[in-house]
Formats: structure tokens, C-alpha cells, sequence
């Protein structure tokens, strides 16, 4: 046999792909032994998996940004309710001197206690220890729980707000140029947790 590319030499070897001869030049251009060809085209096939690999693990990362946002706007509905549950509260059952700025403070304060929980639920995620109890323990469990959100609240509010814009910022820019960033796993491991 004489090599492919090289009429005038002998064949020492043959494409492992394709089995056309190959003379010791030829043989010795890839590893593994390939042609022109069949190299050229490992080489395509190559370049698409690892295109492909790129484009799932940019999806990857553009669906925890999104799941990072939507959480935030469930947390921001239950907040309204709670908000606008503790107004009427305050209009039916309390002092009748309430001001608009009363309210107005008052629904903050309200709409920001479902961040204070989530905030608590993330702390507790770091104690390893299961909580079983009565019907009771519960009660006073879920009592102080919320107690402890009204503190935590507001400022655990402004975190995620803040959070869910750079969020927003960098879901705009990954549909504008659809370009991976180094940060990414930083960013998901930030969104696993808090
Ligand atoms: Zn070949
Ligand atoms: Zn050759």
C-alpha cells in the first residue's frame, strides 16, 4: 500500500478512522494516527461538543439567575399580603391617631418580615440538628420565628433586593451576548445558598 497523500512513498501506517495508507510523514502529523481528513474532522466534531457543553452550562447558569429572581418575587407577593394584612390590622383594630406615614411604615415593615424569615430559614440551615416537638413547641416556635423576622426583615429585604438587580443585570447581559463569565460558579454557589 502507498500512502494517500504521497503516491511515491510506501504506506507504514493507516488512518485508524478511514484506513487509508500513510507514509512515516503523514503517519507522525496526529495522534491518534488519522489523515488530513478524518483529523479535520475529529477536529469539527471537537470544537461542536465542547460548543454544545458551553451553551448547556451558560443555560445552567441563566436558570439559577432566574430562579434567584422569581424567588424574590414570591417572597415580594407574600410580603404585600403580610403588608397589607397588618394595615388592615392596624385600620380596624388599633389606635385611631395612625397617620399615612404610620401605614406607610407599618406595611414596610410588614412586607419585609417574609425576607427576615427566609433569612432565619437560611441560618438555620447551618444548624445540624432536626427540630421535632408538640403541637405547642410549634406554636411558640413558628411565634418566635416570625418575632425574630421583624428585626431581620428589612435588612434581609434590602440584601435580596439588591441581589436580584445584579441578578437582573447580568441575566440582560447573558441574553445580549450570550457570554460565559469566570464568576459564574462563584454566582451559582451563591445562589444554592441565601
Ligand atoms: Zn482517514
Ligand atoms: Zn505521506
Amino acid at each position: 500500500m502507498k500512502c494517500f497523500n504521497h503516491m511515491e512513498r510506501d504506506a507504514v501506517a493507516a488512518c485508524q478512522k478511514c484506513g487509508k495508507g500513510l507514509c512515516k510523514e503523514c503517519a507522525e502529523k496526529y495522534t491518534p494516527c488519522l489523515c488530513d481528513a478524518c483529523a479535520a474532522k475529529a477536529g469539527r466534531e471537537r470544537r461542536q461538543q465542547a460548543q454544545s457543553r458551553e451553551e448547556q452550562r451558560r443555560q445552567k447558569y441563566k436558570d439559577a439567575l432566574v430562579d434567584t429572581r422569581s424567588e424574590f418575587i414570591k417572597i415580594a407577593m407574600i410580603g404585600i399580603l403580610v403588608g397589607i394584612f397588618f394595615v388592615w390590622w392596624e385600620a380596624t383594630h388599633g389606635s385611631s391617631d395612625s397617620g399615612f406615614l404610620d401605614y406607610i411604615g407599618l406595611f414596610f415593615g410588614a412586607f419585609c418580615i417574609p425576607f427576615g424569615w427566609k433569612f432565619l430559614t437560611y441560618l438555620q440551615s447551618f444548624v445540624p440538628v432536626s427540630l421535632f416537638g408538640t403541637f405547642w413547641f410549634w406554636i411558640i416556635y413558628i411565634a418566635v420565628k416570625a418575632f425574630l423576622s421583624v428585626f431581620a426583615g428589612i435588612p434581609a429585604f434590602i440584601y435580596q433586593l439588591v441581589k436580584t438587580i445584579i441578578t437582573q443585570r447580568k441575566i440582560n447581559r447573558l441574553e445580549q451576548k450570550g457570554e460565559k463569565t469566570s464568576e459564574e460558579k462563584a454566582v451559582k454557589e451563591e445562589n444554592e445558598a441565601f
